[in-house]
């Protein structure tokens, strides 16, 4: 009894400590999100207020605390700090202390909070400048290729990919993948898809979480993007709209909002084809003796319907982007190439963030989600 209590305060104690290194982090990625864009060093000059230029000193930098304090202003000339620095110091907390729930006190805890920090930025960045930087996707690919190998050597970690060959079949995979839709939308769409960033980022996933890693997190960032995007479409179609009525004004680019990018749509319909196949053909073949023929057959049309539903999602977006990309062409005749580039830009929410996000997803539940859909199939095809 005493031992359990001291257990319990033990992991509280360590919730506490990953919560605070959390914010520690996110200040860091706070520094990143802004120099990494404009090329400048994360470690060299000390922390300065953009506005002028003064050294912010240790105690005015305390993650989330000093914010407060400050009231969300500068010490020296009140200019307002963006509630963007303590809100990242704040996820990046909250995904420490789920990183350490989750994988407990080992080394994939420490692993994997390094990698939810990589994400983070990368999310930030590709939000607000549609790039991906390459300081974080190109050395967690090696990083991940070395976690792998630490996996092989202390298998009782917790780490998710053991062997190197399948952190380099995930890299090999991710980058594959994103090329090969690329490849198909340029050639189908006559449009640029999805940028190299993106192909590097699954890269890293990849190198993390292996092959399966790579295709996990595909599925759920596409459906995750689609249901996002489609909440962002009816905000635009419909809520924006009215008060653009009341306005009297006309956006012109209020329309440029796709579902999610055409490559997530054409790996969402294909992968959902594959797996409505894949289901059907294993819907004959099963005779269980532990659970009524109806359950599992209920289940597995369940199962169908959604897939049936995420198909139906992928296509209506490539069917809203193509026709959205010939009125863009109309419209596009009388800009010159700097104008195009930034419509080109404001088609679709970028891919990255999608895909961060379900490498993170898949970072906590993957196995447990694989292992669910075999069973699924196993129980059919008995
Ligand atoms: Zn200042």
């Amino acid at each position: 009894m005493k031992n359990l209590i001291s257990i319990d305060s033990l992991h509280i104690f360590f919730i506490i400590v990953s919560g605070m290194f959390g914010a520690v982090f996110g200040s860091f990625c706070n520094v990143c999100i802004y120099r990494f864009p404009r090329g400048e060093s994360v470690i060299k000059p000390a922390s300065h207020c953009p506005k002028c230029q003064n050294p912010i000193a240790w105690y005015d930098n305390i993650p989330l605390i000093s914010w407060v304090i400050l009231l969300g202003k500068c010490r020296h000339c009140k200019a307002s700090i963006s509630i963007q620095y303590p809100l990242i110091e704040l996820i990046t907390a909250l995904l420490f202390v789920i990183v350490y729930l989750k994988f407990r006190f080992s080394l994939a805890t420490i692993v994997y909070c390094f990698l939810s920090a990589g994400l983070v930025i990368v999310i930030v960045q590709d939000l607000q400048t549609w790039t991906i930087p390459d300081e974080i996707t190109l050395t967690g690919i090696l990083v991940g290729i070395g976690v792998s190998l630490l996996g092989m050597f202390f298998p009782e970690q917790g780490l998710r990919v053991q062997n190197p060959i399948e952190s380099i079949d995930g890299v090999a995979l991710g980058a594959l993948l994103i090329c090969l839709m690329d490849l198909i939308v340029i050639l189908l769409m006559k449009k640029p898809g999805m940028g190299f960033g993106d192909v590097k980022l699954l890269s890293m996933l990849g190198a993390f979480l292996g092959w399966r890693g790579v295709l996990g997190s595909l599925m759920i960032g596409s459906m995750v993007g689609s249901i996002i995007g489609f909440l962002v479409i009816f905000y635009y179609r419909y809520i924006k709209k009215i008060e653009e009525e009341t306005e009297e004004e006309t956006g012109t680019n209020d329309n440029n909002f796709y579902p999610i990018d055409p490559i997530a749509s054409i790996f969402l319909g294909l992968s959902s084809i594959y797996l409505i196949i894949r289901l059907l053909l294993s819907l004959n073949h099963h005779i269980s003796s532990t659970i009524p023929n109806e359950i599992i057959q209920g289940f597995s049309y369940l199962v169908i319907a959604f897939m049936v539903f995420s198909l139906l999602i992928a296509l209506i977006s490539i069917f809203i982007w193509r026709r959205q990309s010939s009125k863009d062409i109309k419209a596009n005749m009388d800009l010159n190439e700097e104008e195009m580039e930034i419509t080109l830009k404001a088609h679709y929410i970028p891919f990255g963030p999608y895909l961060s996000l379900g490498g993170f997803i898949f970072l906590l539940f993957g196995p447990e989600l694989i292992s669910k859909y075999l069973q699924i199939l196993t129980i059919t095809q008995q």
